[in-house]
């Protein structure tokens, strides 16, 4: 029995032999990386300087032109920005101060909703207390709410949190992952999705008819955890009617049960926020590492603009510190956009890949995994030159793996690369999908687009799109070693003789068969 075992796994290795990991050049990337990182001093010049960065915000390109300046002075090439097209307008807030003045004097936590109006200076009032979740809600309170400071929700009953906040992928769950998994059906149909978008619009409306002061929901965290969004649209003349804001659930709860009670309470709110209307576009930053003898064609590494977009620029820090001279030319981007929607990747992909019709405004409210497909692909030169790109957008946890994105063609090689990285915890490689974030702008034009497995960390309870996605947070070794991992994934991507593997296109994908003149006749 083992005999054939033996036998079986030396022929998959004989199968797959074309990648041998360059050792020489892994040793050299974990020496930069482990003994002269500078990801946390990246890190803390974004996240402490820049600050938060909501796209098309100041703050957002402020943090393209950062990235570039950072990037240029790590040595790499035609650092620029580059717009993906007109997002809307820019927004950015103050502040936002709620103070309790009866029966007792307090300060309250509170959020604006990104993209909504202030109030115009201090208003004050005694509270109403509503619940609109469906459009047949919103009929009891038409004519009750002008000019109300509303309080939007029950008390809400908070539980101790019996899951643990902080994670580590176990060896069994890895292993569980290397299973195929079908895929799954989506969360919501389009049907409840449509309907989700319905009431949304009522709401909009009724408040724009409606005109209370302001609105107030409770946060759906709890901890004095923010989770605060946005609301309503970055889009000429459909501003959001009426400041909206979220407060912190405890507190919530006790203007609720106070107002119930018939108490006298009033509050004091102030909200200042500002839109900008001066360039609608938003941007990506980009770079390169120009390759060599293969310099037309290019490996892509990259993330969002958020705080782990710090182990991309560190990756490719580490690769020009090094003095690499990689076959193919790497090319960094840092998307904005990607919470609104992959929109920055999207744009990118677009632009230099491949594009599809634009879909129909019915179905632009739908999310685009969810979306019918518009039509066949237009595919374009560059196409044929992206090797591979690879993303990093699941938290500060380290790398345990890497979804190879039901391309099968890949695992075998990137089973190799992993091998000497085993001692670092990177151990998985399986063909599962994964959602959420920019590599799908990648895959869903055909091209090679990976997400690494990461440990979650804190990242699921307490980090992500959370007011504690700050610079502390950041977990040093675990940023460290997924820079050195990436960093290795790049170089041999870069620098193996034949282009990534891909998986075949859909049907429905491809470009209709051009009818050539002889055809014709
Ligand atoms: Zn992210």
């Amino acid at each position: 029995m083992k005999k054939t075992l033996a036998f079986v796994a030396l022929f998959a290795t004989s199968l797959f032999a074309a990648d041998t990991p360059d050792l020489t050049m892994q040793n050299r990337i974990r020496q930069e990386g482990f003994r002269n990182s500078k990801v946390m001093d990246t890190a803390e010049e974004l996240m402490d300087f820049v600050g938060p960065r909501l796209t098309g915000s100041p703050n957002m390109k402020r943090a393209n032109e950062w990235t570039r300046d950072k990037l240029t002075s790590f040595g790499l090439s035609n650092a620029h920005l580059e717009s993906w097209g007109p997002f809307g307008r820019g927004w950015s807030y103050e502040e936002c101060t709620v103070r309790m003045t009866s029966p007792d004097v307090a300060q309250l936590w509170a959020l604006p909703r990104a993209w909504t109006p202030g109030t115009n200076g201090v208003i004050s009032g005694k509270p109403v207390r509503v619940k609109i979740e469906t459009v047949e809600d919103i009929e009891k309170y038409r004519g009750k709410l002008a000019g109300k400071i509303v309080l939007n929700g029950d008390v809400r009953e908070i539980k101790p949190h019996e899951k643990l906040q902080y994670t580590r992928y176990t060896e069994k769950e890895l292993n569980d992952t290397e299973n195929y998994e079908l895929p799954g059906r989506p969360r919501f149909t389009r049907e409840e999705v449509a309907k989700r978008n319905a009431f949304r619009k009522a709401l909009t409306k009724f408040l724009a008819d409606e005109k209370p002061l302001v609105m107030i929901d409770p946060d759906p965290a709890d901890y004095g955890t923010f989770h605060v969004q946005g609301a309503g649209t970055q889009k000429d003349g459909e501003q959001y009617p009426v400041p909206s804001i979220v407060m912190s659930t405890e507190q919530y709860n006790r203007l609720a049960r106070l107002t119930d009670q018939g108490k006298d309470v009033t509050l004091e709110v102030n909200v200042k926020t500002t839109y900008y209307d001066q360039d609608k576009n938003a941007y990506n930053t980009v770079a390169e590492i120009p390759g060599t003898d293969k310099k037309g064609e290019i490996v892509m590494l990259g993330g969002h603009l958020d705080s782990w977009t710090v182990v991309a620029m560190e990756a490719v820090r580490i690769l020009k510190a090094i003095g690499i001279a990689p076959k193919r030319t790497i090319r960094i981007a840092l998307w904005s956009g990607e919470e609104e929607g992959l929109l920055g990747s999207h744009g990118y992909v677009s632009e230099h890949f491949a594009s599809r019709p634009e879909p129909t405004a019915a179905e632009r409210d739908i999310p685009a995994a969810m979306r019918r497909n518009p039509g066949p692909l237009t595919i374009k030169p560059e196409h044929a030159k992206l090797s591979a790109y690879f993303n990093l957008d699941n938290g500060t946890g380290k790398v345990r793996g890497i979804y190879a994105q039901d391309n099968f063609a890949v695992a075998p090689i990137f089973a190799a690369w992993i091998e000497p990285l085993k001692d670092l915890g990177v151990t998985t490689v399986t063909e599962r999908n994964t959602g959420g974030t920019d590599h799908l702008s990648f895959d869903g034009v055909g091209l090679p687009g990976f997400q690494f497995i990461q440990d979650e960390v804190e990242y699921g309870e307490r980090t992500h799109h959370t007011n504690y996605d700050v610079y502390d947070r950041l977990q040093r070794d675990d940023l460290m070693q997924a820079a050195v991992v990436m960093a290795t994934f790049v170089w041999e991507a870069a620098n193996r003789p034949e282009m990534m593997p891909r998986k075949p296109l859909a049907k429905s994908d491809l470009p209709a068969a051009p009818t050539t003149p002889a055809a014709a006749h």
